[in-house]
């Protein structure tokens, strides 16, 4: 079967959510959308009134399953783009995308598990594709989440992450880097080694594990993760960004 090829396409921005102080979930109409695999990303292209244009890359953060595409964008201060798309975007605009891409860092219920995801800051969006793909398939794979994030407030999509997790299977964890709340009970450092090993599961079990965040993180986190005996082919990672969180 020929492959579809991947063509610039029209998205129409349907309603845009606020997740955190820095970030929003564009809930995008795309006709023609062919489908995608949990994990990829589209590229979105924006065009300036003189003609000048710029593209970056954005992880799905919907289900296969669902009606539409979700994109999460965390507004990076001094950015080109991340600001127009978190501060500017409405809903009824429109927006030059292309995708699915990336065939690599996806995942399906039919690949199995067990899994461990591991989210540093925005890195969670493509992995929330999966998790959500898990729960819409219905399936009780062992799956271990570890979200790293400066706070609370920034930790994307946390109220679904705790109902995700009242369902067979799924063990979400949380360490906060900067400010924890009153009476916190999570972890609370930067990942290392004795994190990664009590969210497990560990190498004997043979996991598939997918990391993305930014870049330093990503790195570290693999580095440990092999350290501990886990084997490199079974990890696939994502990097967002030059920066550490
Ligand atoms: C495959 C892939 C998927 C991605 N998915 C997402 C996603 O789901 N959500 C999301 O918010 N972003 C995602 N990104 C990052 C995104 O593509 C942009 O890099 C990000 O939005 C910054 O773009 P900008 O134009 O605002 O900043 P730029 O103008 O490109 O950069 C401004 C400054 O910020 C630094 N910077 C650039 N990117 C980052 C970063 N990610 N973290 C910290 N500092 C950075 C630059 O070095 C520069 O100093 C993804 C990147 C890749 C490669």
């Amino acid at each position: 079967m020929a492959r579809a090829r991947i063509v610039w396409r029209l998205a129409a921005v349907r309603e845009l959510v606020e997740e955190t102080a820095h970030a929003k979930t564009l809930m995008l109409d795309v006709p023609g959308w062919p489908g995608h695999i949990a994990g990829q990303h589209v590229d979105v292209r924006l065009t300036a009134e003189d003609g000048y244009q710029t593209e970056r890359s954005y992880s799905i953060a919907s289900a296969p399953e669902e009606a539409g595409l979700a994109l999460t964008v965390e507004r990076i201060d001094d950015g080109e783009v991340s600001p127009y798309l978190v501060d500017e975007l409405r809903s009824g605009d429109e927006l030059e995308l292309r995708g699915p891409i990336g065939g690599h860092f996806i995942w399906r219920i039919e690949d199995g598990g067990p899994l461990l995801l591991v989210a540093g800051g925005s890195g969670l969006v493509p992995l929330m594709s999966m998790l959500r793909h898990r729960s819409a398939r219905r399936s009780v794979i062992d799956a271990r989440l570890l979200v790293s994030a400066r706070s609370v407030e920034d930790v994307l999509y946390r109220e679904e992450l705790a109902t995700l997790a009242t369902g067979d299977g799924l063990a979400v964890h949380e360490t906060l880097t900067r400010e924890r709340p009153r009476g916190w009970t999570g972890f609370a450092r930067r990942v290392d080694s004795q994190m990664l090993a009590l969210v497990g599961p560990g190498p004997a079990t043979g996991p598939r594990i997918f990391i993305c965040g930014p870049t330093a993180f990503v790195e570290r986190a693999a580095d440990l993760l092999v350290e501990l005996g886990h084997d490199p082919a079974s990890i696939r990672a994502e990097r967002f960004g030059p920066t550490g969180a």
